[in-house]
């Protein structure tokens, strides 16, 4: 009998080394972490799973089978003590000193009413160094936690994505080899929310500022001139948009949907545990 392989991910515990105010919206937060060197990402829109303490815990509260049970043990537990678990986008990791940064929206506003930020958002926004977290990350480039996979054939790549995610959309940028056409669209809530980044790839990069109304990325693709040839799309962002972007590109465009990743990073009101639910 064969020794089945180790799995591709592993549990970091991590702490808050430094945060950053990168622009209105994004907050990074740079973690450190005994092992964190023994982390290895594929790029591109790498995502993990961050584990959170709830307010008044030191440290997340993790299920004690850290094996292929952990889910289900989560599940399980008290939601009001449990770790609060989210997605988040490897926006960069770093050896010697072993860093990872990850930028954080910062939506909504703090408070349980309407408009109520997200325990996440939240976090970010008052982390301090030396807070702990976990997060269940990569070990091994590949390890299924990448989405951006264009096929072989793939003339030129479109992408759009919003702040949340800016940082999949910068991985995917610095990792698109010498010379490959793409079409990127980015949205995000102010102007100072537009940065740099860095590209060996032929890039047309649109950056639009979201109004009180309406959806510019959507409008902006609709009124756009598409290049010829073979084209691969990803778009990730708000549930809705996404959907709204495939519909698109699949009925007046003429994609192949199997050429399209799309994938909603958050839903317009609802959490991360409200969508976790409908899943069952
Ligand atoms: C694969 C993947 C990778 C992701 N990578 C990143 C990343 O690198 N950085 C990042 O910031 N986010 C990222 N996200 C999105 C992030 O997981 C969600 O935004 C998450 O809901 C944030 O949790 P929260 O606790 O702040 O808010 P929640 O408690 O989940 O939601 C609270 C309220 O805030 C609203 N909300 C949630 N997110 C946003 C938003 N971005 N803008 C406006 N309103 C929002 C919800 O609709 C809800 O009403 C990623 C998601 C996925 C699936």
């Amino acid at each position: 009998m064969t020794d089945a392989p180790p799995p591709p991910y592993r549990w970091f515990d991590l702490h808050v080394v430094r945060t950053e105010r990168v622009s209105p919206s994004l907050v990074r937060v740079t973690f450190g972490g005994d092992r964190l060197g023994d982390m290895v990402v594929g790029g591109r829109d790498q995502r993990f799973k961050l584990f959170l303490p709830q307010p008044g815990q030191d440290a997340p509260v993790l299920p004690d089978d850290l094996g292929m049970g952990w889910y289900a043990e989560w599940r399980t537990q008290d939601p009001a003590v449990r770790a609060v678990m989210r997605s988040y986008t490897v926006r960069e990791l770093r050896y010697a000193p072993d860093e990872l940064d990850v930028d954080f929206v910062q939506h909504g506003q703090d408070g349980d009413g309407p408009g109520h930020s997200g325990p996440a958002s939240h976090w970010s926004r008052t982390a301090r160094p030396g807070d702990r977290v976990a997060i269940l990350g990569p070990v091994a480039e590949e390890n299924g936690g990448v989405d951006f996979q264009p096929p072989a054939g793939t003339d030129w790549v479109l992408v759009t994505a919003d702040e949340s995610a800016l940082p999949a959309a910068a991985g995917i940028l610095a990792w698109l080899p010498a010379g490959t056409p793409a079409k990127v669209w980015i949205e995000v809530a102010h102007p100072d929310d537009v940065q740099d980044l860095p590209t060996a790839a032929d890039a047309d990069i649109t950056w639009l500022i979201r109004g009180n109304t309406g959806r510019p990325t959507l409008d902006a693709i609709r009124a756009a001139e598409l290049p010829e040839g073979t084209p691969y799309a990803w778009t990730a962002g708000e549930s809705g948009t996404v959907r709204a972007l495939r519909r698109h590109l699949v009925n007046d465009r003429g994609f192949d949907r199997r050429t399209i990743t799309f994938t909603g990073y958050w839903r317009q009101g609802a959490t991360e545990e409200d969508l976790l639910a409908e899943l069952g």
